[in-house]
């Protein structure tokens, strides 16, 4: 495993911006992907985020456009992004990394003023960050040439294919020219992410640093099993007992993230809601105050908070249980990153049976059920009867089945899965 960026063949410029950034040794995906990267190969990478995955695919873009200029309204590389917030991650990565060059970029989002982004384009960019609905709609209204694009990044392919946005991508790799170098990312990898690597991409090299479903070693999960009206006694509950610094704190509804963000501030908590439906402004203000320790406890749905970064989140709760195991492993993924420890909750009611089945099937293990004292079942909670135990009585059968199946040995690969893949690299140490 390379051990130093230099031995990347990365510039003294980059390396001075990626020292400034306080990286000593380059992630599992970087040093697998970037010398495939600067040697113009299209690349095919299974990572996670909190893997490292952006610089891999930044750090050797910069270094390969650094060479040329880029004309106006006619960007040089494109990275599409599933969501605002990952795009907007992307562009500041792409901040730090490119202080020391001359390159540009601009951020194509939704909910973001259209006529502003139009401007920075006529004046000429390198580098193009865009949601797909955003890029289409300006390519429709003529502000963009996209015949001079020579690399194409496809970020959280697989998270593209759940939002439904595989026509668009199509429809954008059909614009762009032939000749041009295609990387694409996923965390899985299934049949139709599988066929847009064939259809897009010509003989990719394949890089991966961890096996789809794992959730990294440094995140402990717990689950606590309550009722619906209980709900927010209980997380208030684990708040207070456990050393919480900072959530994410996942809710399946919209009207339960408002609902939820307005108790917490009952309670005297700083807490802020992000979904999909607010405008992009409040988002980025939200986030930012998150991420500067202003919002203590982010409430947010799963398209919100996707890919998000921030260094140093303590905690993770799960309001529901996920619908889909893999937003479970996403969303404990904000958690533990970068070889940090974390703690994820979960809070389960009655109904949500199959859907933790699916979770530890996905992940491969149990997941740990944690005693809070006044949890209890709707059954119980109707007779006005409070429970000592955490274990509400008619889950318990179930719970036994339920770890029938999931004392099965977990898969090898699930046990050892750190995010840096097999070892820690040693500014992690
Ligand atoms: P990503 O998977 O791209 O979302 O990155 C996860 C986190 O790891 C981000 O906070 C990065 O700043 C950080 N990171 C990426 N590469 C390195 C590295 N080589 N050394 C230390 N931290 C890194």
């Amino acid at each position: 495993m390379t051990e130093s960026f230099e031995e990347l063949g990365l510039s003294p410029e980059l390396l001075e911006s990626i020292a400034a950034c306080g990286y000593t040794k380059p992630t599992p995906i970087q040093a697998q992907a970037i010398p495939h990267i600067l040697m113009m190969r299209d690349v095919v990478g299974l990572a996670q985020t909190g893997t490292g995955k952006t610089a891999s695919f930044t750090l050797p873009m910069i270094e390969i456009l650094s060479g040329g200029r880029a004309k106006a309204r006619m960007p040089r590389s494109l990275i599409l992004s599933p969501t605002r917030e990952l795009a907007a991650q992307i562009a500041e990565n792409f901040d730090q990394f490119g202080q020391n060059s001359k390159l540009t970029k601009a951020l194509l989002i939704g909910g973001s003023s259209m006529d502003k982004q139009i401007k920075i384009m006529e004046r000429g960019v390198d580098v193009l960050i865009a949601t797909p609905g955003r890029l289409i709609d300006l390519f429709e209204r003529g502000k963009i040439l996209l015949n001079d694009i020579k690399i194409l990044v496809i970020d959280e392919a697989d998270r593209m294919m759940d939002m439904g946005f595989i026509p668009d991508i199509e429809k954008i790799a059909g614009l762009l020219p032939m000749n041009r170098q295609t990387l694409l990312f996923s965390a899985t990898m299934p049949p139709e992410i599988k066929r847009l690597t064939q259809k897009f991409q010509s003989n990719p090299r394949e890089v991966a640093v961890s096996p789809p479903a794992s959730t990294a070693v440094t995140v402990e999960q717990f689950m606590v099993k309550t009722d619906r009206k209980s709900k927010n006694k209980v997380l208030g509950k684990i708040l207070k007992q456990e050393k919480v610094k900072n959530a994410f704190i996942f809710c399946n509804r919209k009207r339960d993230i408002a609902s939820l963000t307005n108790w917490l501030k009952k309670e005297g908590y700083n807490a802020g809601s992000m979904h999909g439906d607010m405008a992009q402004s409040v988002r980025t203000e939200t986030l930012e105050g998150f991420k500067t320790d202003k919002i203590r406890f982010l409430v947010c749905s799963d398209v919100a908070a996707r890919g998000i970064d921030v260094q140093g989140t303590s905690h993770v709760f799960n309001y529901d249980v996920p619908v889909n195991p893999d937003d479970y492993v996403h969303r404990i993924g904000r958690t533990g990153r970068a070889g940090e420890k974390g703690s994820a909750w979960m809070l389960m009611t009655h109904g949500e049976e199959k859907q933790l089945e699916a979770i530890q099937k996905h992940i491969g293990k149990p997941i740990e059920v944690k005693s809070i004292g006044e949890d209890k079942t709707d059954d119980e909670a109707s007779k006005g009867d409070v429970c000592k135990s955490s274990r509400p009585t008619h889950y318990k059968k179930k719970d036994s089945q339920k770890h029938n199946v999931s004392k099965k040995k977990p898969h090898k690969e699930h046990e050892d899965i750190k995010g840096f893949g097999d070892d820690i690299p040693a500014f992690l140490k």
